[in-house]
């Protein structure tokens, strides 16, 4: 393998470069571009991903997490530290806006499909 072929294959993984700006970069020509992608299965295999939009970036950036501050770094499209803030959070989110019931015992919440009963329970403080 050359080492424009390598250097493609890594910059290919970034989301971020064209792969006509990676050409450009490294000096390399549409046409041999095209025989690296039939060799190198790597190559073609990224192009493909690219293609259809799953390129993810290696890295993702920290986000803090809505319910309890903490700062992480998210995995998939999480917008939650943990499954317990997920839980919090979803509820917060219920209860602001759209219909509120006041007084909703246990066996009122069940209307979404999801959480019902357990040791979920409204959080006590929601109003603005
Ligand atoms: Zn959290």
């Amino acid at each position: 393998m050359t080492l424009e072929e390598k250097a493609i294959e890594l910059l290919l993984r970034s989301p971020r470069l064209e792969a006509g700006t990676i050409l450009d970069l490294l000096d390399v020509g549409d046409r041999e571009f095209r025989e690296m992608a039939r060799r190198n299965r790597t190559i073609a295999k990224l192009l493909e991903a690219r293609r259809a939009g799953e390129l993810k970036p290696p890295t993702s950036e920290p986000i803090q997490c809505p319910v309890c501050s903490e700062w992480f770094v998210p995995y998939g499209s999480s917008r939650f530290c943990s499954d317990t803030c997920r839980t919090a959070g979803r509820f917060r989110e219920e209860g602001r806006g759209r219909h509120r019931r006041r007084g909703c015992g246990d066996g009122e919440m069940a209307e979404g499909g999801h959480a019902k009963g357990d040791e979920v329970r409204a959080p006590a403080r929601q109003k603005e």
